[in-house]
């Protein structure tokens, strides 16, 4: 019998055979699964004699320009975006299924006849395509865009396997998080056999930081605090720090992820306040607790395990919304039956 997800994965693969003029897309301040996706998915059509445009609400962070290199992938722009959607006839989303995480694309969708397919692996939403590829149990969305090139018999080169691979490392924290499972290092390492060379990659993406990045890394960890019995990290960024150290939003890639070594912790929170009065919270459980459901109450998503928001006002009114929410989870936690916490 076939399983839903196969079902879909066979919509898609009809979605593309009749199509011919794609757009593609991902979600505002992309990481480097959207990106990787995208071009891994523009790779793909490209191979069948599509006409593909990449177009994204947020520019490309530095990290992984290389990869968009020689694709058409462009910023928004309100006339573009129109001259855009007048000239697809499909529009593919990857690696969100939130209409509002694709930005000021968003209104665009509700003015245009365009047909849409959702490619990705997060839980917290539906979808919005006539397509919904949405399947959770994938490390990262670039792990699906793999298998459904591999499906239509696609020859991967090791550009697009690279692209693929830094989508798959970049959502794992580098095969630490608890989506790291068989298939993600099954799927590391066919991609290695691809031409993938792991250590140029990860210097190419990880390796390119100016000597302020890590300045203001130190400041902010200078800054932890620990709270519920050492149980939660959080951390602080002001914009006042990001404009003193020449810094964007995507520079804080990694700070979330260096309070995890801390021993008993649980949670981590960061609350990262670029422009002032907008705070993106990013939020990493270590695995026990689920922090995803914290974000889509007040408007965001993500993972069991990594999850975020946007939210306005000041850090400190962020905090007070997040952080008794999250002292709730390991309360519940404490009163669960010993061995009752997920793995
Ligand atoms: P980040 O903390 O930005 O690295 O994001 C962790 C996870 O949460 C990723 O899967 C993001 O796509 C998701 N996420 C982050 N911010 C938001 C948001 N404002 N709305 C929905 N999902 C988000
Ligand atoms: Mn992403
Ligand atoms: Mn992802």
């Amino acid at each position: 019998m076939k399983s839903p997800a196969s079902a879909d994965r066979a919509a898609l693969h009809e979605f593309v055979a009749k199509h011919q003029r794609f757009l593609l897309t991902t979600h505002v301040n992309p990481d480097g699964d959207a990106i990787g996706s995208e071009v891994a998915f523009a790779a793909w059509l490209l191979g069948k004699g599509k006409s593909v445009r990449i177009l994204n609400d947020s520019p490309t962070p530095p990290a992984f320009r290389y990869l968009t290199d020689g694709y058409p992938a462009e910023v928004y722009d309100e006339a573009l975006c129109d001259q855009r959607f007048s000239e697809a006839d499909a529009l593919i989303v990857l690696d969100t299924s939130n209409k509002q995480r694709i930005g000021r694309l968003a209104k665009h969708l509700d003015q245009h006849v365009i047909a849409v397919a959702i490619v990705d692996h997060h839980a917290t939403h539906e979808g919005f395509g006539r397509i919904n590829v949405i399947e959770s149990e994938m490390a990262a969305t670039a792990s699906l865009v793999y298998e459904i090139m591999r499906e239509s018999e696609h020859k991967i080169d090791a550009r697009t396997a690279e692209a693929i691979y830094v989508g798959l490392s970049t959502d794992t924290g580098n095969f630490r998080y608890s989506n790291t499972d068989a298939k993600a290092h099954l799927l590391a390492a066919e991609l290695v056999a691809l031409g993938v060379q792991p250590q140029v990659t990860y210097e190419r993406v990880h390796a390119t930081a100016p000597p302020g990045r890590l300045r203001f890394f130190g400041e902010a960890l200078a800054g932890l605090t620990m709270l519920e019995d050492g149980r939660v990290a959080v951390l602080d960024v002001s914009p006042e720090q990001f404009a003193r150290h020449g810094l964007i939003g995507a520079d804080t890639e990694g700070l979330v992820d260096m309070p995890r070594v801390i021993r008993g912790v649980e949670v981590v929170a960061l609350f990262s306040e670029v422009d002032p009065g907008k705070v993106k919270v990013s939020l990493r459980s270590t695995g026990r607790v689920s922090i995803d459901q914290v974000c889509v109450r007040l408007g965001g998503g993500g993972h069991e395990h990594a999850a975020g928001v946007q939210l306005r006002g000041s850090r400190e009114d962020a905090k007070t919304r997040i952080l008794p929410e999250i002292a709730k989870l390991l309360a519940a936690l404490n009163a669960a039956p010993a061995g009752g916490g997920k793995a």
